[in-house]
């Protein structure tokens, strides 16, 4: 399928999952706009290669009023936001009693009210021309529990609840909204937690087959690119009467 003529913007795309995503979406001609922290550069290049146009606004999604900008941007740069993947997130492990308050507040802004700015803003435009995708990285966590994931989980969880209704909402135009909730990825949000473990005196290698182990049983790490793989299908015409999903990529994880 082609992609040409429409555009994407991937919250947090300067690593990781978005990043992976913003490639196969750029492997079928569409235009990108990458946002997320840290030197784009590299992440550009790399995207330029494949012959599409790139931009990148480094807005804080946890900031409404930067969210609007960011779309603003994106609509100045390319005329329009056909898709939009919300797939910036962030991490803080603490049993719920230490949770610090700013870290819970960081993460509900971020993991959940900017999928709610973000898909309230891009959706006026979509109506309009009758077709958009929205796809929401929630996860496992967004489907179960882990102990000391209490802003995660409780975010992740609204996401799903948050793309039924939108799924919902938009049923019958040429809108979808969908959540893709993957098990554990090698990125640098779980490049963190193995660092955690390895702190404790465990060697990495092991301390990574301990993390897959535990959940997973694949004992395998899902990648960027397969989640990008399914971005793409739910932005094809066979996908497009998948509405309102939370889509396990999990090896199994919610299986069990
Ligand atoms: P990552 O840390 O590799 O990338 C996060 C991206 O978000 C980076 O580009 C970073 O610059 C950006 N970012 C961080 N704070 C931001 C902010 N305030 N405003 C804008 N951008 C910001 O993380 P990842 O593992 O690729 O995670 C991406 C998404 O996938 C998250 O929503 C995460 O919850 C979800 N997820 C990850 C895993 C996993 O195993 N890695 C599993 C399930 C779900």
């Amino acid at each position: 399928m082609t992609l040409k003529g429409k555009t994407a913007v991937i919250t947090g795309s300067t690593s990781g999952i978005g990043l992976g995503i913003a490639h196969v979406l750029a492997r079928s001609g569409a235009s990108i706009v990458l946002n997320g922290f840290g030197d784009p550069s590299p992440a550009i290049a790399s995207l330029e290669q494949l012959g599409v146009q790139v931009r990148h606004h480094p807005a804080d999604l946890a900031d409404a009023a930067q969210i609007e900008a960011l779309l603003a941007f994106a609509e100045q740069a390319f005329g329009a936001v056909d898709i939009l993947v919300n797939n910036a997130g962030i991490q803080h492990v603490a049993p719920v009693e230490h949770f610090p308050v700013d870290s819970w507040d960081k993460i509900i802004a971020l993991n959940l009210s900017a999928v709610f700015h973000g898909t309230r803003l891009v959706l006026p435009g979509m109506r309009a021309r009758n077709w958009g995708r929205i796809i929401n990285i929630a996860s496992v966590h967004g489907i179960v529990g882990s102990t000391g994931k209490s802003a995660y989980v409780a975010a992740k969880h609204g996401v799903i609840g948050l793309t039924k209704v939108v799924g919902l909402e938009t049923a019958m135009s040429g809108v979808t909204c969908n959540a893709l909730c993957p098990g554990w990825v090698l990125t640098p949000l779980v490049q963190q937690q193995i660092d955690a473990r390895a702190a404790t005196g465990i060697d990495p290698q092991q301390a990574q087959r301990d993390l897959l182990a535990e959940k997973q049983p694949s004992q395998a790490f899902v990648t960027p690119e397969h989640l990008g793989e399914l971005v793409l299908f739910l932005c094809s015409e066979a996908g497009s009467q998948v509405r309102g999903a939370a889509w396990n990529v999990d090896g199994g994880w919610l299986a069990q």
